[in-house]
């Protein structure tokens, strides 16, 4: 089964896509944690990016594309893909689409974890205080909600036409989320 989380940051993507890779057996494909990798590997990539991560930029559409190519053609994990933060603008969800085509396999489900600013803010300033992340300080925190509203908002009016799109309110308690979701998963 493959899967996409999408939501603002701080929605709870990434509990959720952890709680589902336990269940499922699946793998999280966290484009942010392969990002955060580079950067501690101090790989060439690493080092493109880290200026635009720290400053709640979004890192271009063609080196998250090629980071989730190769995941894509990953044999072993064929069909039990679980994408938290991926795809976050058009062209990294047509690409998507291209190499699901190419590798002969679809998204089952799409979860939407709506969240509004205010709750956003003060979930990423706790979350600053446990995982102390560069880019969860106040000023980053609010130019990373505007980027989700210009450039991943169009990503959900595409696929929230698909019968298999799910909103759910992503201000409920962590277990209610994941309560909705395996109503919906029906597994
Ligand atoms: P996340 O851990 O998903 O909150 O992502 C942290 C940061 O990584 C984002 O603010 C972006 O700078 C970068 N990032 C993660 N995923 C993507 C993506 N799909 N496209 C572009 N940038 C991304």
């Amino acid at each position: 089964m493959n899967l996409i989380l999408i939501g603002p940051p701080g929605a709870g993507k990434g509990t959720q896509a952890k709680y589902l890779v336990k269940k499922l057996n699946n793998f999280q494909i966290s484009t942010g944690d392969m990002l955060r990798e580079e950067i501690q590997n101090e790989s060439e990539i690493g080092k493109k990016i880290l200026n635009d991560m720290n400053d709640g930029k979004f890192v271009s559409d063609q080196i998250v594309n090629t980071l989730i190519e190769n995941v894509l053609l990953d044999p072993k994990k064929r069909g039990r893909l679980i994408f938290d933060g991926y795809p976050r603008s058009l062209t990294q969800a047509e690409n998507l689409e291209q190499l699901l085509k190419k590798t002969n396999q679809t998204i089952d489900f799409i979860f939407f974890l709506n969240v509004n600013k205010e709750m956003i803010i003060e979930r990423i300033k706790q979350r600053k205080i446990i995982e102390k992340r560069a880019d969860d300080d106040l000023e980053t925190i609010i130019k990373r909600y505007d980027t989700y509203m210009d450039t991943t908002k169009p990503v959900l009016n595409f696929y929230s036409k698909n019968s298999n799109f799910y909103e759910i309110d992503g201000g409920c308690k962590i277990e209610e989320i994941t309560a909705k979701i395996d109503n919906f998963l029906n597994v």
